[in-house]
């Protein structure tokens, strides 16, 4: 361990409590663990992780101040998705040996590795890295809980998605190997293989049938494959496909390779129901004909999640609504649209003034509630159609389609009177109130970007600051 960071238990500190108010959710938590020893990252990780929500299933944080802990605690965590290593631990001595004692001594080759690393640290070792399969090694950004909840739902997609190819693998293999032995004993003939095979085959839940190369007709369909795609036997395969061009892609494939393990597409089943399914195919010969022998399985929830892991990836993890990546991206298609379409555009930079003095004064807790308070009043002034993003720390943007200058000061002044009208009620009966100081511009014909519109806002925000704070600046 570094001289520079002590652990935890040095400074007599309990690990971070989580949150009781957690909401009751159905679906088993995801287990993760976080191995830190500064109070920082504890601090940062129980701040992302409090209330977490992911696939409709909590997050439980579990938390240790070493390695030694960590495998302690992995012990009795068999299914643990995550494990997240921090910076002071990412030291070569503590987390090459946390990795190896995970992969070597539990075995445990399902769990994700990511570390997380300080921007100023040096790169951990490519071959350690490699060899003790670290998923991945992230520097701590610019808005680090938010970042950290992206990082956390990446890894724990592909632990799911992972185990569900395998599942799909192992079934394939059994399967084949099922048909084979069919195949093989129906060559001297005695008793029944032929029932006993489907009665096997019927028996799993996930769809499988074979389809004949050639043309598709579905040479044998399970009980699943029947009840849940309509599959017949003798009939082509097509009605399953929503795009056609997904099996001949899926059949190049298992020319190619012989088997294919997942294989992403959609398709529909008997009634019309659309789903997401990942395929496993095989080639195989029956009766020397060629034919491939699929199986299927529902992955909606997990293409679900992948659509959350981007709503999270654009979203501010303390107040809910959109961060930068998502004013970065939306606000230039705005900006493209208001002039495609010479319609108004405005756009608002709105600050808390002397933010720093509510942290000094009350903790970083209270301010932590101030923004969101803040967050909701503004949001009560603006309309549907306006888009308020959190820029970063104490700062926001108010994109305001459809809307021209006049009208967005009017606006703007409804917001700035608001936050001046409202008390902040904390824990520990805290009361306080806060002004904003706000820019306002709209696109010029020279705006090459949105930046350029942010920098102008920005300067607007700047003269606001600098004649008394709680006021507006219009420059456009
Ligand atoms: P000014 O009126 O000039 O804007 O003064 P200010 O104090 O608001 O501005 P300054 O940029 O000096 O300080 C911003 C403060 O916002 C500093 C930082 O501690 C605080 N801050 C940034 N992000 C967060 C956050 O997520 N939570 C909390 N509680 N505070 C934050
Ligand atoms: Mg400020
Ligand atoms: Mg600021």
């Amino acid at each position: 361990m570094p001289e520079n960071v002590s652990p935890l238990r040095d400074h007599g500190d309990e690990p971070i409590a989580r949150d009781s108010r957690r909401p009751a959710l159905d679906g088993p938590a995801w287990s993760i663990l976080a191995v830190y020893d500064t109070r920082d990252a504890a601090v940062l990780t129980c701040s992302a992780v409090e209330r977490m929500v992911f696939a409709g299933r909590p997050v439980r944080l579990r938390q240790a101040g070493s390695p030694d802990e960590a495998l302690e605690v992995l012990k009795g965590e068999p299914d643990a998705a995550l494990v997240l290593i921090h910076t002071a631990v990412s030291h070569p001595e503590g987390w090459v040996g946390l990795a190896r004692m995970i992969r070597e001594s539990l075995g445990n080759t399902d769990i994700r590795i990511v570390l997380m690393t300080d921007p100023g640290s040096s790169a951990p070792d490519q071959d350690l890295i490699l060899r003790y399969e670290v998923t991945d090694v992230h520097v701590t950004g610019q808005h680090p809980a938010e970042h950290l909840v992206t990082v956390i739902a990446t890894s724990l997609r592909t632990f799911d998605r992972l185990r569900i190819i395998a599942t799909q693998r192992e079934e394939l293999q059994r399967l084949k190997h099922s048909v084979e032995q069919h195949i093989e004993e129906r060559a001297a003939p005695p008793l029944n293989t032929e029932q006993r095979l489907r009665a096997i085959l019927d028996a799993s839940v996930l769809p499988i049938f074979i389809t004949a190369w050639a043309d598709g007709t579905v040479l044998y369909a399970n009980e699943s494959a029947r009840r849940q795609l309509g599959l017949v036997e003798t009939l082509p395969d097509a009605a399953i496909w929503c795009a056609g061009e997904d099996r001949n892609d899926l059949m190049r494939r298992v020319q190619a390779d012989g088997v294919v393990n997942a294989y992403e597409a959609q398709v529909q089943g008997l009634g019309g129901r659309r789903f997401w399914s990942l395929i496993a195919a095989i080639r195989i010969t029956i009766d020397e004909t060629q034919g491939v022998l699929l199986t299927f399985n529902d992955i909606s929830s997990r293409k679900a999640m992948e659509e959350e892991l981007k709503r999270l990836a654009t979203t501010d993890a303390l107040t809910g609504i959109a961060n930068r990546r998502f004013l970065m991206d939306h606000g230039e298609r705005e900006m493209r649209r208001a002039r495609r379409y010479g319609s108004d555009l405005s756009v608002l930079i709105i600050d808390v003034d002397h933010f720093k003095d509510v942290n000094d004064r009350w903790g970083h807790t209270v301010g932590d509630a101030a923004l969101k308070a803040l967050v909701d009043c503004c949001l009560g002034e603006l309309r549907e159609i306006d888009i308020l993003c959190r820029l970063g720390g104490e700062e926001f943007v108010a994109l305001m389609p459809e809307t021209p200058p006049d009208a967005a000061l009017t606006a703007a002044e409804r917001v700035r009177s608001a936050v001046a009208g409202m008390t902040v009620s904390a824990e520990g009966g805290v009361s306080f109130s806060m002004t904003v100081s706000i820019g306002l511009t709209a696109p010029r014909p020279g705006d090459a970007a949105l930046t350029d519109i942010l920098t102008r806002a920005d300067e607007a925000l700047y003269e606001a600051k600098n004649t008394g704070r709680n006021r507006i600046v219009v420059r456009v």
